[in-house]
């Protein structure tokens, strides 16, 4: 993952990192332009977790359980319809 320099607009490569808190990293940045050599920083936050966890929720961080989820991420899957039959069980057709 890199960022594009702010000053020539190329690729700029992580260079160390630093945690500012749980959920924040701040980032510094090399361009890798050898006519730029720009360094800069950069803030990575965790907006939202869009897929949940497969740990069970008392080994989860503490502070997981603030940060937003997507919708998607707090989807439980729907109890079965009780109009369709499974599919488990059902012998192959005989070929
Ligand atoms: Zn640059």
């Amino acid at each position: 993952m890199g960022l594009h320099c702010p000053v020539c607009g190329k690729r700029a490569h992580i260079r160390t990192s630093r945690p500012l808190s749980d959920v924040v990293t701040e980032q510094y940045y090399a361009c890798l332009n050898p006519k730029c050599r720009t360094v800069f920083v950069g803030l990575v936050e965790v907006s939202r977790i869009v897929g949940e966890s497969l740990l069970p929720t008392d080994v989860q961080a503490e502070f997981s359980k603030q940060i937003r989820r997507s919708r998607r991420a707090t989807e439980r899957p729907q109890e079965a319809d009780p109009r369709q039959m499974p599919l488990t069980g059902i012998p192959a057709p005989a070929s």
